[in-house]
């Protein structure tokens, strides 16, 4: 039999996790690996370490070129897909070249969105998602303390984990940080207000200005520079640098013209995570996929998904027939404390039953969320204590008795 042609859009956790496994199922098919960005696959979930002074940037690179070359994956960085021809069954690159392939994985994640308002565009505007985002990040924190000192201050635009993460980062770098948000609260769709003001009292010890109710209106920019932001409340927020959380928009627009369906901008795919076209699979943020935990489609912003979809989506490109079949968790710090999403939320699943137990002294927040009487995911701000439980009763689906969801509430 001929030898298979596999292409893999996107080099970073979903892709680079697909190639490894393709190459370990199948030692003598062509796997060609493209990305955008000029690294080899590095670990996004640390880049907030960097941007904390905590971790110098080249530590956050999990695979070396020749790592690839090792495999024989033909990696080539810094090279676009274009478009893609589904009858012809090539890939078409920016330099135009086609590459064609008996299957074909997208894993292209998403880019961040722009605020979409005047001033945007001022250098001093930034976004979080890659390396050399997060080495702009550094720089212009350092630029900043340079011209204003320690009165260096800079406003975050979010209300969800980007943005808290942009936070943290500038306050370690020593600025004076104003977070502004649209909604009452950090995650409001998925925290309760008790949680949600757990939140708001964790940053303000570390010296965060929270704002919550703000809409940006505007980016005032003085000779070529964001000096403020302000809001369609009419209030005005100076500062010296802005970081902006606002969310991702999927990197599909070279899918356009292409009969792959897609949702949400997003890549829709069934629970096999396949397109629906013969060979053609998405995999890892930038993939909508049909979930049978939660009987749903939803798209995750993971890195465990990224991970296990890279995994899954390998396989069933040699032919598995594999159900992804996994609780979506995320993990990350809150300043000095943590929080844990496992599950659905309200956020995919606004009907879910919520009950929520806070204790301030403690600094812990922990609301789980039920669904005809059995646990559907919770929230956990705090120490996860009793995670491994409550993930074992979102995917066994058990109904829960009053008395365990007591204990399940305080941790017991
Ligand atoms: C700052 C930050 C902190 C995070 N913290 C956490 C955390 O604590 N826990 C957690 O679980 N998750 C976290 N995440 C999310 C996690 O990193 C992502 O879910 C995961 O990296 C997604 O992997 P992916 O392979 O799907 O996409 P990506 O890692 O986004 O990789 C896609 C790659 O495809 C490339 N690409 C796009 N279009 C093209 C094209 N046309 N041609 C070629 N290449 C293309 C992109 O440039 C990119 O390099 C964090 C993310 C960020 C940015």
């Amino acid at each position: 039999m001929a030898e298979r042609r596999f292409v893999i859009v996107g080099n970073g956790a979903a892709g680079t996790t697909a190639a490894e496994e393709l190459r370990k199922l199948d030692p003598s098919g062509r796997i060609t690996l493209i990305g955008l960005e000029p690294y080899p696959l590095y670990n996004r979930v640390s880049l907030p370490r960097v941007l904390q002074g905590r971790l110098a940037p080249e530590r956050t690179l999990l695979r070396t070129v020749e790592w690839h070359a090792q495999r024989g994956i033909d990696l080539r960085l810094e090279t676009e897909a274009a478009a893609l021809h589904v009858a012809e069954r090539t890939l078409e690159l920016s330099t135009g070249e086609a590459l064609p392939w008996d299957a074909l994985l997208i894993a292209t994640g998403g880019r961040p969105r722009r605020l979409g308002v005047p001033g945007d565009d001022a250098p001093n505007v930034l976004h979080f998602q890659t390396l050399d985002d997060t080495r702009r990040l550094l720089e212009a924190a350092a630029e900043a303390r340079a011209r204003s000192g320690a009165e260096a201050r800079a406003v975050v635009i979010g209300g969800s984990f980007i943005a808290y993460e942009l936070t943290e980062g500038f306050v370690q770098q020593g600025l004076r940080v104003t977070w502004l948000m649209r909604g009452d609260r950090f995650l409001r769709r998925v925290l309760p207000p008790e949680a949600g003001e757990l939140v708001d009292a964790i940053a303000g010890e570390r010296g965060v200005e929270v704002v919550h109710n703000e809409e940006v209106a505007r980016v005032v920019v003085r000779d070529g520079l964001a000096v403020a932001v302000e809001t369609k409340s009419g209030r005005r927020y100076p500062c010296d640098l802005v970081g902006a959380g606002v969310g991702l928009e999927m990197y599909t627009a070279w899918l356009a013209g292409s009969p792959v369906p897609l949702e949400d901008g997003a890549v829709r795919t069934d629970e096999r995570l396949s397109t629906g076209i013969e060979g053609v699979f998405a995999a890892g943020d930038v993939a909508r996929f049909f979930d049978p935990i939660i009987g749903r489609r939803h798209r995750m912003g993971t890195w465990d998904n990224a991970l296990m979809h890279g995994r899954v989506a390998a396989r069933n490109m040699l032919g598995a027939g594999e159900v992804y079949r996994e609780v979506p968790t995320y993990s990350s710090p809150l300043f000095d404390s943590n929080i844990s999403v496992l599950g659905m939320t309200p956020e995919d699943h606004p009907g879910l039953e919520a009950v929520t137990r806070v204790d301030a002294a403690a600094r812990t927040a922990r609301t789980l969320f039920f669904l005809e009487g059995r646990l559907a995911g919770a929230v956990l701000i705090g120490a996860p204590r009793g995670r491994k439980r409550l993930l074992e009763l979102v995917k066994s689906g058990e109904p829960v008795a009053a008395a365990e969801r007591e204990a399940l509430l305080k941790g017991e």
